[in-house]
């Protein structure tokens, strides 16, 4: 097929001389017709695609790989590509000053920080027929975009790994709770037995022992109830409420605990908050592990600010502490269930908060500096996520 067009055009051109100018000016309109056709189709492609020429400069790119590069006009036969991605470079180890054709198949993933952060799936296709063409040994690139691909499969893969959380947490509430009642019954039995024999120096002491299996036993049952109820999944109960009201029912209850710690609260409060759409028990379940993750964060003390701001669309929260920060490196697994930097720590408290905030079509973001402090920031969408087009009344 190609050859025989090469022929074509060969013969054409050939016979250029002989055409009159109107022959001629026919001609050159069925060319630049047939690039414009061939630049359209390849426009609407939602690969990015760039074709190189032996020096590895771009010398065409489509709409989709201008938008996924931000390349400029100017760039086009101007820019080589290894300069101009430095991470494409660094992914298949060529020294981007070298200038050289890319002249094998190659395919990577990388990340490319401009103009905007994206997964991309990269293809270097060596162009066939190479030396018929006036690009000598060039190359096509093409550029699948992973970005959307790569986030679900991310969040799948983390809702998994919570379901089996809870069929364990689940589990553990089974097997706990039997043993946990007979002991409660066991203990009321030992404790009548213990009445009937009367006071004494050595039932003083036993009283004593009994107590504090007692209040022991009560701690342990408390813990899982908790437990279970941070992690058992529940549908949301969505409602239309005022957070800075349920914020401050936290805040009063956690008043002791704030002045123990020697931590202040502030929030500022500018204006009537909008209303939000949310489950008041799992809001103020949210509200709480923040603010017990930011009061640990400040072992001697340190204050927490609460600001909030809206828009058409969301009410934005944002906790900000002044303590010892998170690592970088530990960033990413703030959320992962098990993850804690605590002695006494379960690591369970940001992932409810997550599956909670996600719940409720919100978002959930830390933005955090060692020895600094943290910003937590939770963004809840103002209208009913579950009838987005009613305006509601
Ligand atoms: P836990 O509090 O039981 O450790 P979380 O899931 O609540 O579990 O938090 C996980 C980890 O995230 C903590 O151990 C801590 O390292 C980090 N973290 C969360 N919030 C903050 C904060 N405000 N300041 C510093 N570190 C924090
Ligand atoms: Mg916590």
């Amino acid at each position: 097929m190609r050859r025989n067009r090469n022929k074509g055009l060969e013969r054409i051109l050939g016979r250029l001389e002989d055409l009159d100018e109107k022959n001629l000016t026919i001609l050159v309109n069925r060319l630049v017709r047939d690039r414009h056709l061939l630049e359209s189709v390849f426009d609407v492609i939602r690969d990015g695609i760039l074709v190189l020429d032996g020096e590895s400069v771009i010398q065409y790119s489509n709409a989709a790989a201008t938008r996924l590069l931000g390349l400029r006009r100017r760039e086009i036969g101007n820019s080589n590509i290894w300069r101009r991605i430095p991470e494409l470079a660094h992914a298949l180890q060529i020294d981007p000053d070298q200038l050289r054709p890319a002249q094998r198949s190659a395919s990577c993933e990388i990340e490319i920080h401009y103009p905007e952060t994206r997964v991309v799936q990269v293809y270097f296709v060596p162009m066939e027929e190479a030396t018929e063409h006036e690009l000598g040994d060039g190359t096509v690139v093409v550029f699948s975009d992973l970005t959307e691909i790569k986030h679900s499969t991310k969040e799948l893969i983390e809702n998994e790994r919570i379901a089996s959380i809870m069929m364990l947490a689940a589990g553990v509430a089974h097997e706990l709770g039997n043993p946990l009642n007979s002991l409660t019954i066991h203990l009321q039995l030992i404790r009548r037995q213990l009445e009937k024999l009367g006071t004494s120096e050595k039932t003083a002491r036993t009283e004593k022992s009994l107590n504090i299996c007692t209040r022991e036993v009560d701690r342990l049952d408390g813990i899982i109830t908790h437990f279970l109820a941070a992690v058992r999944p529940q549908t949301p109960d969505l409602r239309k409420v005022d957070p800075i009201a349920i914020l401050n029912e936290v805040l009063e209850v956690e008043e002791n605990l704030f002045s123990e710690r020697n931590v202040n609260v502030t929030i500022d409060l500018e204006a009537m908050p909008p209303p939000i759409f949310a489950d008041p028990d799992q809001l103020k379940q949210v509200f709480f592990n923040v603010l017990k993750n930011a009061v640990e964060a400040m072992p001697g003390g340190g204050s927490i600010r609460i600001r909030w701001r809206k828009d058409a669309r969301h009410f934005t929260l944002m906790f900000a502490d002044t303590g010892e920060g998170i690592d970088p490196e530990d960033l990413t697994k703030v959320f992962q269930p098990y993850f804690t930097t605590k002695t006494t720590g379960n690591g369970l408290g940001m992932m409810v908060v997550q599956r909670i905030m996600r719940d409720h079509h919100g978002t959930i973001a830390i933005d955090s500096r060692p020895d600094k402090g943290t910003v937590v920031t939770l963004q809840f969408p103002v209208i009913d996520p579950e009838r987005p087009l009613l305006e509601d009344s």
